[in-house]
């Protein structure tokens, strides 16, 4: 099997798997007792480990579930925050049209509450290129550090520089950038960050916020007092050492790797602008070496996605969480890209298990297969 959905998910890695089964018997990390205190060096070393990784300081590092618990804690606890501090941008919410919907779907609860959104607007490159809503102050501001669907990196250093002059707190959705590119927190400047492990080889259903010791977020589970009060519960130490082994190791690679898949996806795009009339490709640069986002005209990506199985080749439209329903993508929307075109999207992502084999395999059967989705499709 030809494996292209590496930004949906990816294989835990043996160096993860290895940390998670030599935590597994971790008790409470919160007890005093001998066990508590030994769950409690495992947890803080995999704290230390993902502080000294990311550029942050061990406090600023908070477990969670997932990505998108890290991120709906970051949105609707930093709009509580400012709420509760009567700072001057409370009540407002400055975001993208190109959000995940771990991002978009809070912020649009939030809207739907009351909130007064305004968005950054991007261009047909899939990158945001108006800053002016960061001229007033918000509660916070939030913009997605690279695209999912597309991989396009966003200018995050010069939404930061427009938000602190209002003093407005900005998170940023780094799910698709950690592990992958060097991250530093301190220097970002960011107010709160969310990470998840599944993405670099750690774990499924582990996640990390790094929140900034003020303003800090409110919390949005109530509970006990761990990770801060910030996210109440029992910690799964297992899973945070596992987390951390993943994003060591994933790190020490990344230039190499980044090198490498680049190459592969610059091979697929290049035979795809020679090969295959009609396909648009909506990736534009600055983006994740290991993202190619396609348009096929008068093709349909339900399809394109059942044939290309057929064949032992999986790939996606976008994103994992739109998966089995294709209608279309708000991002491709914001973009400009016209609907019947969107349609026919598919996403390759490269990641460690892709190989050459991998590649030629699709270069070898992508012709024929948009020959006859396209004869599906009419
Ligand atoms: N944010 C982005 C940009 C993502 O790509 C994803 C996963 O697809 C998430 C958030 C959600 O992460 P998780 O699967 O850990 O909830």
């Amino acid at each position: 099997m030809a494996y292209f959905d590496h930004a949906a998910t990816q294989p835990m890695r043996r160096s993860a798997v290895e940390a998670w089964v030599a935590a597994s018997g971790a008790l409470n990390s919160g007890a005093q007792y001998a066990s508590g205190r030994h769950a409690r060096s495992l947890l803080d070393d995999a704290r230390e480990t993902v502080a000294e990784l990311l550029g942050c300081e061990p406090i600023e590092v908070i477990f969670t579930s997932s990505g998108t618990e890290a991120d709906n804690i970051a949105v609707q606890g930093l709009y509580a925050a400012a709420a509760v501090a009567e700072a001057p941008g409370a009540g407002r919410v400055v975001t993208t049209r190109i959000e995940h919907s771990a991002v978009k779907e809070p912020v649009a609860a939030l809207h739907a509450a009351g909130a007064h959104v305004d968005f950054l607007d991007v261009g047909r490159s899939g990158h945001v290129e108006r800053f002016d809503a960061l001229d007033a102050p918000a509660a916070l501001a939030t913009c997605m550090w690279a695209n999912n669907e597309t991989g396009a990196i966003q200018p995050i250093t010069e939404i930061v520089e427009r938000a602190q002059a209002t003093g407005t707190p900005v998170h940023t959705d780094a799910v698709q950038v950690v592990g992958k590119q060097p991250v530093n927190f301190a220097e970002l400047g960011v107010t709160t960050l969310a990470a998840s492990a599944h993405k670099f080889g750690g774990p499924r259903g582990a996640g990390l916020l790094l929140a900034q010791r003020t303003p800090a977020p409110q919390p949005i589970m109530r509970g006990g007092g761990q990770e801060r009060g910030i996210r109440p519960g029992t910690v799964d130490v297992a899973s945070a050492s596992a987390l951390a082994a993943a994003l060591r190791e994933s790190l020490a690679e990344s230039a190499e790797e980044a090198a490498r898949v680049g190459v592969f996806r610059d091979q697929i795009r290049e035979y795809m602008r020679n090969n295959i009339p009609g396909a648009v490709i909506n990736t534009a640069e600055p983006a994740l070496p290991g993202h190619l986002h396609v348009s096929f005209e008068r093709t349909d990506g339900d399809s394109l996605i059942l044939l290309l199985d057929q064949l032992g080749i999986e790939a996606a439209t976008g994103s994992a969480c739109n998966a089995g329903v294709n209608r279309l993508s708000h991002v491709l929307e914001a973009m400009g890209v016209e609907e019947s075109l969107a349609l026919g999207s598919l996403r390759f992502t490269l990641g460690p298990s892709t190989t050459q084999g991998d590649v030629d395999k699709l270069l070898t059967h992508l012709p024929e297969v948009i020959e006859r989705a396209r004869l599906v499709h009419g």
